[in-house]
């Protein structure tokens, strides 16, 4: 069954030169990477606020030491590398078969794997911006001090991550929607689909070969063409 899914999703691809991958945190928890949804993962875990207090917008302007405190633990992997997924996902690129990666990920391992054209519908850990003066900072910036990272100006260098109130890169929306709407094959993987607004993207697929790929159900999963119920590794390494 399985394999007949994989050979089907592989014929697929070789007729098509406009894949979209659509993807979130399952991409990377083969990278060690947390799910941070997931049921054991650090949302269940136990903190002095909730994490979606902690990576809100007034939580992180009110208590900007606590968010970073956490933030630093939490959400920073700077020695995580990409897995086979990212890896095929930009070969496939570099083949001209694949337009787009659209991920729900901020931890950058897509263009570290030599993925071009990815469009991140919530930022990276690895921009940091002042919030005065607008000057660019690395991650460094954040990691070599324990403290709230400031800008030679005076003003917070915050990372160019979207917290919850706040909204998506308008830009990245549209080239989203975009590539999503054109494409020919839609393979959406590692991710529940209940992360709003960033899930309802896929509403925007026309076409007849949507290609669902997840460990646990999702609410899209009676309008996929192909169901693939696994972990994402299982099946980029076959192709
Ligand atoms: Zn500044």
């Amino acid at each position: 069954m399985l394999t007949e899914k994989i050979e089907l999703l592989k014929q697929w691809i070789a007729e098509s030169n406009n894949i979209v991958f659509f993807g979130g945190a399952g991409v990377s928890t083969e990278s060690g990477i947390p799910d941070f949804r997931s049921v054991d993962g650090l949302y269940n875990q136990k903190y002095e606020y909730p994490p979606e207090t902690i990576l809100s917008h007034s939580f992180f302007m009110r208590h900007t030491d606590k968010f970073y405190d956490f933030y630093r633990d939490k959400m920073i992997y700077k020695n995580a590398k990409p897995n086979i997924t990212h890896l095929k996902l930009a070969e496939l690129e570099r083949q001209g078969k694949l337009k787009a990666v659209i991920t729900q990920n901020i931890d950058g391992l897509h263009q570290m794997a030599g993925s071009k054209n990815v469009l991140e519908l919530h930022g990276s850990v690895w921009r940091n911006y002042c919030m005065k003066c607008h000057r660019f900072y690395s991650l460094e910036k954040l990691t070599q001090t324990e403290k709230v990272p400031y800008c030679d100006c005076g003003g917070i260098v915050k990372p160019d991550v979207v917290l919850y109130e706040e909204s998506l890169d308008d830009d990245t929306v549209s080239k989203a929607v975009k590539a999503i709407s054109e494409a020919d094959i839609l393979i959406i993987g590692g991710t529940s689909l209940n992360v709003y607004p960033a899930a309802g993207l896929i509403r925007f697929y026309k076409g007849r070969k949507m290609v669902l790929i997840n460990k646990s159900v999702t609410p899209y999963d009676n309008e996929a063409d192909l169901l693939i119920q696994t972990g994402l590794g299982e099946v980029f390494k076959e192709l």
